[in-house]
């Protein structure tokens, strides 16, 4: 009986949990984008590199070493960083909207 319990019931418990704290990161960012905090314009490129301490746009938490830092160019040449979460989730949510017309490519960077 505890051996069911710890097997299944806490796997699908810490599933819940992340999905609950995924979806909180999720509508933030909906909430940026709506007040423009991030951008509504569609990134010149995309480059994705170790984390080295910026700060994730989409989150506010650090991309820290051992995390990918996906990089967006603006037009005009601004930078900014995301995790590769918080970036997929701007993403979709920008495709969902119609303001990308497709996927930015990305390039990683050695
Ligand atoms: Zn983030």
């Amino acid at each position: 009986m505890y051996r069911l319990f710890y097997r299944q019931v806490i796997p699908v418990l810490l599933r819940f949990q992340r999905l609950r704290e995924n979806m909180g990161v999720f509508r933030e960012i909906q909430w940026k984008v709506d007040s423009l905090v991030l951008p509504c314009a569609s990134p010149n490129h995309v480059s994705i590199r170790e984390g080295d301490g910026e700060r994730c746009v989409g989150c506010d938490d650090l991309v820290s070493a051992g995390d990918l830092e996906y990089r967006i160019t603006l037009p005009g040449g601004r930078g900014l960083s995301f995790h590769g979460g918080c970036f997929g989730f701007w993403e979709a949510e920008m495709l969902r909207r119609g303001w990308l017309r497709q996927p930015v490519t990305r390039k990683h960077l050695e």
